[in-house]
């Protein structure tokens, strides 16, 4: 299918949906500037995963962990939301249930504007007392006392989910409620490599759901998608929603 059939396609399969899902990993984020963990120019081609978000590393070296953090938060505050965050916030309005399923820590799903958004592996401008364990925003950038401590005198730590660490039970069983109920479910940026999550598209497929990709490669998902539409997200999701706007006013 040549990418403008398939573009139309999409369309056809979200005008007939009422209950939409956008499931986001790193991908959507990296045209905001923000590198994602696997392919080229991954994070962890640069770093070493273990050294640096781990409870072990934290506690080891936890101002080495947070430099990490403080040039990532930066790298976030100077991007910031970028077209397909922005599009997705916008596509809301055009269905009765929507909802993004972010493995994002990075909290450009809400600067973008997005209202009900569930993230799996917690946020980057959130931050735990390890003494107390008080969650509360922080969202000092760059940060003036590395590493960071609480007014209690304890450390604090990122309030995301690491390497060795369960996710939240909350949320994911939200995100899989939302999966099986689903009528279309749109997957950006995400490698689909990563547990639980990455059995998301594949839990709304079986419960019927039309499943739409976007990612500049095949994944896994690619083989039960209806549409895998290959290219930059934040070119892709402005044609789809564009295209989707004129149907809707048009009444096809
Ligand atoms: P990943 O790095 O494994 O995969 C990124 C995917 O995005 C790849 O499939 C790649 O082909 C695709 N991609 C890259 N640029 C794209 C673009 N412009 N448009 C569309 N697709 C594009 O990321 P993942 O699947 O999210 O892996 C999960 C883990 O990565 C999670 O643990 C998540 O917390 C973490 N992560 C989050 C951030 C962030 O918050 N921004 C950044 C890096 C990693």
């Amino acid at each position: 299918m040549a990418e403008d059939e398939k573009i139309t396609e999409a369309c056809r399969l979200l005008e007939e949906a009422k209950n939409v899902v956008v499931f986001t990993g790193a991908g959507i984020s990296a045209e905001s500037g923000i590198p994602t963990f696997r392919g080229k120019d991954g994070m962890w081609e640069k770093y070493r995963a273990e050294d640096l978000a781990t409870p072990y590393a934290f506690e080891n070296d936890p101002k080495k962990v947070w430099e990490w953090y403080d040039w990532r938060r930066q790298k976030i505050q100077e991007g910031g939301p970028n077209p397909a965050h922005l599009t997705i916030a916008k596509m809301e309005k055009n269905f009765p249930n929507f909802s993004v399923i972010t493995q994002n820590v990075d909290g450009l799903h809400r600067k973008a504007g997005s209202k009900n958004i569930i993230e799996l592996h917690g946020n980057i401008w959130r931050v735990r007392c390890l003494e107390e364990q008080k969650i509360f925003e922080f969202l000092e950038v760059p940060l003036s006392e590395i590493p960071p401590k609480c007014k209690c005198g304890s450390l604090i730590r990122p309030d995301v989910v690491w390497f060795g660490e369960a996710m939240p039970q909350k949320e994911i069983s939200q995100a899989f409620l939302l999966s099986e109920e689903c009528d279309s479910m749109l997957v950006v940026g995400t490698s689909v490599l990563v547990q639980p999550a990455a059995s998301l598209p594949f839990s709304a497929k079986t419960n019927g759901a039309s499943i739409i990709e976007i990612n500049l490669a095949a994944t896994p998902v690619s083989s039960i998608a209806n549409v895998s539409i290959f290219g930059k997200a934040g070119e892709i999701l402005p044609e789809i929603f564009q295209r989707l706007e004129q149907c809707l006013s048009d009444g096809m």
